[in-house]
């Protein structure tokens, strides 16, 4: 034991906990799409990001199950060298058909798909400008790669071109990335002016759909959105309205070939387990089959600010901005005594001050719960 080891992480909670910034664990079993338990209290959840509640689909779970028998519990090594089960193929085709691209890759998770998509593309002598509200793990590909690493201001796309003008020339290659629709705002980017703006000044386009796949654009993502838009490299997960895990890439055939051979969070990790796999392709058939579903998430995000007079939901995820750490903690804690759970979401996860509610909605929440929640929230607004 080195004990100036347990002084330093002793110290650096105390630190964090004097800001109210110190997280714990709370063991949470979800019940089905919306219901979870924790500590022995039923509470209705607004921070599960299974937007289309497919998690505890009988048709998704009987699937993943399905694929254990047959392929097993584990992939068993690396896709490149025998991991590459015959499902990964089946969902690569499904995915790239429904994005529109030539070819996909599927990668073990979002993270894992920023942090081995954004070095194998770019790396010392280009650059990488990066929406600032755009995922920790964009950021952290990004870093990752060497290039020089610029941020923009969110959805600005005058600035965007100002640093775009600034720091393009010097550069080899560039790449844009924003998220699609942004984790902790709801809020859409602008995705046909970002492209325009790329092939003006020959930049790659990159879009992290995390939050749109599922949710908007039918279904499809934030892409449909912008019929015009190119985007050459659209990245989204498994795990948020898919409702299971692991992430893809969508691209052009050379592209997706060329990230199959480098990108090291594929080819030095094991790969996703068939049952991920086979869940994936279950729960986009049930996408594809009901609209309805499809359509619930965001018009209970829209009955929701519709409530409180807020700005309308672009998504599923409504942000309730309410500034300090400790009020963001207080409401959340009021709510749940109320029989929600609603995550106050802190720093670093948002900027300074801007701690807040973060309120996802699902298809499986009945208008009876939303309108409740909105009432619960709303004195929290006034304060
Ligand atoms: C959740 C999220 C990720 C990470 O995806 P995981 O599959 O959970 O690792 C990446 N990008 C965005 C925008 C996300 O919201």
């Amino acid at each position: 034991m080195n004990d100036t080891l347990t002084r330093h992480a002793q110290a650096k909670i105390d630190g964090l906990a004097a800001l109210s910034l110190d997280r714990r664990l709370k063991p949470t079993h979800r019940l089905d799409g919306v219901w979870v338990e924790r500590a022995g209290r039923r509470l209705m959840s607004f921070s599960c990001n299974d937007y289309l509640s497919l998690s505890h689909h009988p048709a998704v779970k009987a699937a993943a199950k399905s694929a254990i028998e047959t392929f097993g519990a584990g992939a068993g090594a690396s896709r490149l060298v025998s991991g590459d089960h015959p499902l990964f193929e089946v969902l690569e085709t499904r995915l790239a058909a429904l994005k529109g691209a030539e070819a996909a890759c599927v990668f073990g998770s979002g993270y894992l798909a920023n942090l081995g998509v954004i070095p194998t593309l770019v790396g010392p002598g280009d650059l990488v400008i990066v929406d600032e509200l755009a995922h920790a793990c964009i950021w952290a590909g990004a870093r990752l790669s060497g290039a020089e690493v610029v941020g923009f201001r969110h959805n600005d796309v005058d600035d965007l071109a100002t640093r775009l003008e600034a720091a393009r020339a010097p550069s080899r290659h560039a790449l844009i990335a924003t998220d699609g629709v942004f984790s902790m705002d709801g809020d859409v980017a602008p995705l046909d002016q970002l492209s325009v703006l790329a092939r003006r000044h020959d930049a790659w386009l990159m879009v992290d759909d995390a939050h749109g796949l599922g949710v908007v654009g039918g279904g499809g993502g934030s892409a449909q959105l912008f019929p015009r838009a190119r985007i050459d490299l659209q990245m989204g997960t498994l795990s948020k309205a898919i409702g299971g895990y692991g992430a893809y890439v969508c691209a052009t055939r050379p592209v997706i070939d060329f990230i199959k051979m480098r990108a090291r969070t594929l080819v030095y990790t094991t790969g996703l387990p068939p049952a991920c796999v086979a869940a994936a392709l279950a729960a986009l058939d049930v996408m594809e089959a009901e609209p309805a579903r499809v359509a619930a998430p965001l018009r209970q995000a829209q009955r929701f600010t519709a409530r409180l007079a807020l700005p309308e939901a672009q998504s599923a995820v409504v942000a309730v901005v309410l500034g300090k750490a400790e009020t963001a903690l207080a409401a959340s804690a009021d709510l749940e005594s109320k029989g929600f759970l609603v995550a106050a979401i802190r720093p670093p996860t948002v900027p300074p001050g801007t701690a807040r509610l973060r309120v996802a909605f699902c298809a499986g929440h009945p208008d009876e719960a939303v309108d409740r929640l909105a009432a619960a929230i709303r004195p929290w607004l006034a304060a």
